[in-house]
């Protein structure tokens, strides 16, 4: 079993988080520091702490994700003009909380 997390705190309510989405497998939260003027984290209620971890049973929570976060881009209002979703994995990957996100952000153009 993975570490706990912050984002273990959000899902127990035991630390705030703007909370746009919720059902039985996932939590989707504003990023405390957005780098677009929408930037959602949707994270499974299951903990798994990287990519790497993931395992076949996990592929219709995985799938979920993705889905999740095209529908919330579409609430949004980005989904047409376009948007990004990133999962980043290790510390080579840019990851700091070991609990996989799906990072969702749009509202600006993104360059590279
Ligand atoms: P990553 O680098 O992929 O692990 O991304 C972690 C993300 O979590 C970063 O974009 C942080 O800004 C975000 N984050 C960390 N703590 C919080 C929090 N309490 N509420 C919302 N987002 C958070």
């Amino acid at each position: 079993m993975s570490e706990t997390t912050i984002f273990d705190k959000i899902l127990a309510r035991e630390i705030p988080a703007d909370i746009v989405y919720e059902d039985d497998q996932v939590l989707a939260f504003k990023d405390i520091a957005p780098r677009a003027p929408v930037h959602y984290l949707i994270i499974p209620k299951k903990r798994i702490a990287t990519l790497n971890d993931a395992s076949p049973a996990d592929q219709a929570l995985l799938g979920h994700m993705m889905l999740t976060a095209a529908q919330l881009a579409r609430e949004a209002g980005i989904a047409e003009d376009g948007y990004r979703v990133q999962m980043n994995v290790n510390k080579g990957g840019g990851q700091v909380v070991y609990h996989i996100h799906l990072h969702m952000f749009g509202g600006r153009p993104l360059a590279e």
